[in-house]
């Protein structure tokens, strides 16, 4: 079966009255067996498992091929998992272009435990070559990358990771399952925040880890989840798994919309610069296809002609793009990277990445247009 035909059958809740949609289960404890002792429907407490969590867990593990997953409450109790099942002395490799805040994990909560890490630009493999040190143990990437949509070769870096023995991670949140497939080039874990794509209504707050197989890792991180207790309510996993049966007909759209307003932009007398995957023109496009399938996403970044005041202006005077932080919702959004991260980041003035909605494409155009008239 097609994935979007197994999104919207698989479900493990079902409920007595047959209702059609499955129901949300709240208790946090569950009965044991008539002999005591068991648990005759696998769950005992919720923190550990509850039939939300795990009907989401099940569909999440299915969209990346993986031999299993483990949800949190947000993208980067995902992360710092990961993390955290690393041992003190170990030295990362992140790529220079990474989600901000992963910067920030290692920077305020490990800074007491011993990690080091390194930011490399991940398209140049040579760079990655010569950043590796003897303890380095983990390998993370993020493609395309936030902000400036860079295209890593996934397949180049996990052999390049197997010759130092080193595991390899891809941030997934922003090519989604639909368009990449990780675990099938070798990547040994996938993240997502599904706050993105996967909720794709800015309405849920969530991350997820799939695993290419159920190692020592993979226990360890289960224990995290266990213990560390930083996991998804049921109300949540419930929204999500609703959401999770429109995915596919969502990213279709998201996808078709972004390379229409790609392309229109690209021609603009305005605009310097598009960065997006699927347009000839991206520096990685040929990489991009190779491992990209379906199309290229919802998300791209343009450089605008002019310093930090036009941009703020431009984003001002769109109607239809919301000036808000996120990504990867039913609406448009522009956002200004450089404002956000501070001064000391390399994100240029003139940037801004823009989350297209499901609007119609016409309407995303035009709003643009009206917009680029006042700069
Ligand atoms: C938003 C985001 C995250 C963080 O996830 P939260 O759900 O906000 O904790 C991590 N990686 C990428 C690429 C993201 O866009």
């Amino acid at each position: 079966m097609e994935l979007s035909t197994q999104l919207i059958h698989t479900s493990n809740v079902k409920h007595e009255s047959g209702a059609v949609t499955p129901p949300i289960v709240l208790s946090t404890t569950f009965e044991r067996g008539e002999d005591g002792l068991s648990f005759p429907e696998g769950y005992i407490y919720s923190r550990y498992d509850n039939p939300n969590r795990h009907s989401l867990e099940q569909k999440l593990a299915l969209m990346e091929n993986s031999a299993a997953c483990i949800s949190f409450s947000s993208g980067l109790a995902a992360a710092t998992a990961v993390f955290q099942s690393l041992k003190s002395g170990d030295h990362i490799v992140l790529p220079d272009d990474a989600y901000f805040s992963m910067y920030s994990i290692l920077d305020h909560l490990f800074v007491n435990f011993g990690l080091t890490y390194s930011r490399v630009d991940l398209t140049n493999l040579e760079q990655l070559q010569a950043s590796i040190q003897p303890a380095t143990k983990l390998i993370w990437m993020e493609t395309p990358s936030n902000p400036l949509l860079k295209v890593t070769d996934i397949e180049a870096v996990v052999a390049i990771a197997k010759q130092h023995n080193c595991f390899t991670l891809v941030d997934n949140t922003w090519a989604t399952p639909y368009y990449t497939q990780p675990l099938e080039m070798g990547v040994d874990i996938v993240l997502h925040s599904t706050t993105k794509y996967l909720g794709g209504h800015s309405d849920i707050l969530g991350g997820a880890l799939m695993f290419r197989e159920t190692n020592e890792r993979y226990e360890f991180i289960k224990n995290v989840q266990k213990y560390g207790g930083a996991v998804p309510s049921p109300y949540d996993c419930w929204l999500l798994c609703r959401s999770l049966t429109t995915f596919t007909a969502r990213m279709t759209v998201h996808s078709n919309n972004a390379l229409q307003l790609a392309q229109y932009l690209e021609q603009h007398p305005k605009i310097e610069k598009v960065l997006y995957p699927g347009l000839a023109s991206h520096p990685q496009h040929t990489v991009a296809k190779k491992q990209m399938k379906n199309g290229y996403s919802g998300m791209l970044s343009i450089l605008v002609k002019g310093n930090r005041a036009d941009v703020l202006k431009l984003a001002g005077q769109l109607q239809l793009f919301a000036h808000a932080t996120s990504l990867g919702g039913v609406e448009s959004l522009v956002e200004h990277r450089k404002s956000v991260e501070g001064d000391a980041s390399p994100t240029p003035d003139n940037l801004l990445r823009v989350s297209v909605g499901l609007e119609h494409i016409n309407d995303l155009v035009a709003d643009f247009e009206q917009a680029l008239q006042s700069v």
